[in-house]
Parts: C-alpha cells; sequence; structure tokens
C-alpha cells in the first residue's frame, strides 16, 4: 500500500463533484473559481492523536469530526463551505484506517456539498489537519468585533453535551442519555445555516470550542465590551440533565467546550424573528445581555455573580 494508492483511495471515497472546481486532487495544486462580487473565506484545524482526540477514536468519527470543527469555523464567519484540503499523517500505511476516515469525512461532506479538492499524505504520528474554504457575499463577513453594549447575547442548540460525555459517570454507564452525549462528541453539527441566517442581523459571531464564557470572552475582547449571562438561561439537553445534576450542568454548560454552537449577539428587539428563523436550524436561546467594559460575568436569578469555581473556569485558565 503506498501513498499514492492511499490518495487514491481518498479522492475515491470522497468523490463530490461540483462546478467551481476547474482542477481538483491530482496535480499540484487545486484551481477554485470563485464567483464575483463573493469573498473567500479560509480557516484550518489540527487535531493530533493523544492530545485533541483520544487514540482509540473511531477512524470514521475522526473523519467526521476534522471536518465538523471547521465547517464550524466556517459557520460562525457566516460562511456557505464550498472546498477542502486534508494534510494526513498516519503512523502506517493502513488502507482500512483511510476508507473508514474517508466514509466518515464523506458522510458530513455531502451534506453540505463540500468537494475535497486535495491535501497532503505523510507518514508520523497520527494527525489530521483539515482546511475549509467557503464563500460569501462580498463584506458580509460575521466577526468578533462588532458587539455593542445593549446587544442581546445568543447560543444555539444546547451546551455541555460533549464535555458531558468525557466525565466518568457518563463514559462508564451505557444508556440513551449516553449516546446522546457521546454522539456530540464525536459527530458534532455545525451550525451551518444557522450562521448564513444571521449575516445582516448578528453583531458579533462565534463558535463555542473552547467553553461559553471563554469563548464570549473573546468576542468581548474583539469588541471592547463585557457581558452578563443568566445562569437559568443556559440551554442544555434532556441527556445531560438526566446524567448531571444541576451545578453539574451549569459547569459543563458554561465552560465545558467542544460544543461547536454559535454564541452571537443582536439587537434585543430581533429576538422573535431569531426565534422563528433558527426554529428548524438547531434552535437558539437568548442567555444575556451585552455591557460596556470588559469580562464575561455569569449570574444567578438573584442577579449576583455565580462564583467562578462552580463554573470550573478556573480550569481553563492556565
Ligand atoms: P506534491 O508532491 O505535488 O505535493 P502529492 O503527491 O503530495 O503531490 O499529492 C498528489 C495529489 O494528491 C495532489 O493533488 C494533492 O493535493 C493530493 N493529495 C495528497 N494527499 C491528499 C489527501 N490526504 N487528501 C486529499 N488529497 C490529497
Ligand atoms: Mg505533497
Amino acid at each position: 500500500m503506498s501513498e499514492f494508492s492511499l490518495i487514491d483511495d481518498i479522492r475515491r471515497l470522497t468523490a463530490h463533484a461540483r462546478g467551481d472546481v476547474a482542477l481538483g486532487i491530482g496535480d499540484d495544486a487545486a484551481v477554485l473559481a470563485v464567483a464575483p462580487a463573493r469573498q473567500l473565506v479560509a480557516c484550518t484545524d489540527t487535531l493530533v492523536a493523544g492530545v485533541h482526540f483520544p487514540v482509540d477514536t473511531a477512524p470514521a468519527d475522526l473523519g467526521w469530526k476534522s471536518l465538523a470543527v471547521n465547517l464550524s469555523d466556517l459557520a460562525a464567519m457566516g460562511a456557505e463551505p464550498a472546498w477542502a484540503l486534508l494534510a494526513l499523517t498516519l503512523p502506517a500505511a493502513d488502507a482500512a484506517f483511510v476508507a473508514a476516515f474517508a466514509a466518515g469525512f464523506a458522510e458530513l461532506a455531502g451534506e453540505y456539498g463540500v468537494a475535497l479538492v486535495g491535501g497532503d499524505t505523510t507518514a508520523g504520528p497520527l494527525s489530521v489537519t483539515l482546511t475549509a474554504l467557503g464563500t460569501l457575499p462580498a463584506g458580509t463577513a460575521l466577526t468578533r468585533a462588532g458587539a455593542r453594549a445593549g446587544d442581546a447575547v445568543f447560543v444555539t442548540g444546547t451546551l455541555g453535551d460533549a464535555a458531558g460525555a468525557l466525565r466518568p459517570q457518563a463514559a462508564t454507564e451505557s444508556s440513551a442519555a449516553n449516546a446522546a452525549l457521546r454522539a456530540r462528541l464525536h459527530r458534532p453539527s455545525p451550525r451551518v445555516a444557522a450562521g448564513q441566517a444571521l449575516r445582516g442581523v448578528a453583531h458579533a459571531c462565534i463558535d463555542v470550542s473552547d467553553g461559553l464564557l471563554a469563548d464570549l470572552g473573546h468576542v468581548c475582547a474583539a469588541s471592547g465590551v463585557g457581558a452578563e449571562l443568566e445562569a437559568d438561561a443556559l440551554p442544555v439537553s434532556a441527556a445531560l440533565r438526566a446524567l448531571f445534576d444541576a451545578d453539574a450542568c451549569l459547569e459543563l454548560a458554561a465552560a465545558g467546550g467542544d460544543d461547536y454552537e454559535l454564541c452571537f449577539t443582536a439587537p434585543a428587539d430581533r429576538e422573535a424573528e431569531l426565534v422563528a428563523a433558527l426554529a428548524d436550524r438547531g434552535g437558539v436561546t437568548r442567555i444575556g445581555r451585552i455591557v460596556a467594559g470588559g469580562g464575561v460575568r455569569l449570574l444567578d436569578s438573584d442577579g449576583e455573580p455565580v462564583p467562578l469555581a462552580r463554573t470550573g473556569w478556573e480550569h481553563f485558565r492556565s
């Protein structure tokens, strides 16, 4: 099994035709057509075995997730995904691994019409670097920098499931709730349609990968504002509530990470319109507001700050 037959397998198993791919896998570089009046949006993420995923992760899940985390970044910009490049480092020329990886990748790529147009295949410790490219109408990208005092803060879907799946009690039990959490960890659904729906509405947007408090903190820093979140408003799934008490749910939702939901700010009077627009795109919940100043504060139902120790926040500061 050579590097070239592996590449051939990847090309065959991920084949997806797009009219804007003038030249795909097989030459020295891909040639892609970007429509007039649109901008190219590019991002990349590396997943290293033993660091970003357990070494025994199913290869198909790895293929899915390597694309999902990048589509989530494109979603946070409001972009429409189009193309991807895959740099794969493998300990051995393992055709079965590559076939399963490509199948998981192709499952998600097919959902969004993403064409794999190139990459690199090398020997070494298992690691996956995925570059995703998308487009959007020029000047419409959602950034971290536009939040304004008075905006409402929203988040799509539910928070904390993926982090919950990594907790010992979730890992050792087998139940429908556990399966639901593990699905969120291994097969996250990037909020691509939601991101596009937010163009022209959201003032600032980020995808939640490191945990809500940390990621909203990036929005606040980039925008020169602060945020106040209502602890009781953070959306958590029925599965998470079935497995963890209220304090643990709050900690996982506020600081867990690996959620791949979108957190964004928008004028408060657009809440009803947003709820309607995102109802069939994972749903959306208003969780707080943007204020003058800086930093993110989590408040209880009396408006008192929730002690940071209760949220696990300090674990994410080092
Ligand atoms: P080069 O030596 O010019 O980098 P390669 O032999 O590395 O060429 O790659 C040959 C072709 O296969 C190129 O079009 C490259 O983009 C593609 N390719 C290599 N590895 C991958 C991969 N893991 N996934 C997708 N395309 C790949
Ligand atoms: Mg190469």
